[in-house]
C-alpha cells in the first residue's frame, strides 16, 4: 500500500470520514487479488489464507483503510480455513448486511471505514455469544502490539 495513501486514510479516519475511491482506484490501490474478495464480495481459498493459524494479541486492521477491526486475543480456529474471531474490536467499526447469495440467509461482515467486505458472520461460535466473525485473511493486515509501548500503560 502506498505511504501517501496509507496517510490520507488516518487522517480521514480520524476526522469521521469514509473513504470511497472509485472502481478503478480501488483496484490500483488493492491490486486484483485483494480487490476481488473486498470490493466484488470474493471468498478467499480456505487454508490458503495468511492469517489462518496466526496467534498473538495484535491487532487486524481493514487491509482497505487500516481502520482496526479485530484483536488476536479474540481469535480461534474454528477448523474452517479463515481467521475467525468471537467479536469485533469495536462494533462502531463494523455493519452487517443480509447476503443471499447462496439461497440462504447469512449476514455479510464490512468495514465501516470504507464498505469493503471483510466475511460472514455464523452464530456456530464459542460460548458466551456464539458469534464466528468468518473473516478473509486477505481483508487483513495483522500489526503486533509494540511490548515496550504496552509496559509503559501500567
Ligand atoms: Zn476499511
Amino acid at each position: 500500500m502506498k505511504r501517501w495513501f496509507l496517510l490520507l486514510t488516518i487522517i480521514l479516519l480520524g476526522a469521521g470520514a469514509k473513504i470511497t475511491h472509485s472502481e478503478r482506484e480501488w483496484l490500483e490501490i488493492l491490486g486484483k487479488e485483494r480487490f476481488l474478495v473486498m470490493r466484488k464480495k470474493g471468498t478467499e481459498h480456505a487454508h490458503l489464507g495468511k492469517y489462518t493459524h496466526t496467534q498473538g494479541d495484535g491487532i487486524y486492521a481493514c487491509a482497505a483503510c487500516s481502520l482496526p477491526l479485530f484483536e488476536g486475543t479474540e481469535k480461534y480456529d474454528a477448523g474452517n480455513g479463515f481467521p475467525s474471531f468471537k467479536k469485533p474490536m469495536s462494533s462502531k467499526n463494523i455493519y452487517y448486511l443480509e447476503d443471499w447469495s447462496f439461497s440462504f440467509k447469512r449476514y455479510e461482515v464490512l468495514c465501516r471505514g470504507c464498505d469493503s467486505h471483510l466475511g460472514h458472520v455464523f452464530h456456530d461460535g464459542p460460548p458466551p455469544k456464539h458469534f464466528r466473525y468468518c473473516i478473509n485473511s486477505i481483508a487483513l493486515v495483522y500489526t503486533q502490539r509494540d511490548a515496550k509501548f504496552l509496559g509503559r500503560q501500567k
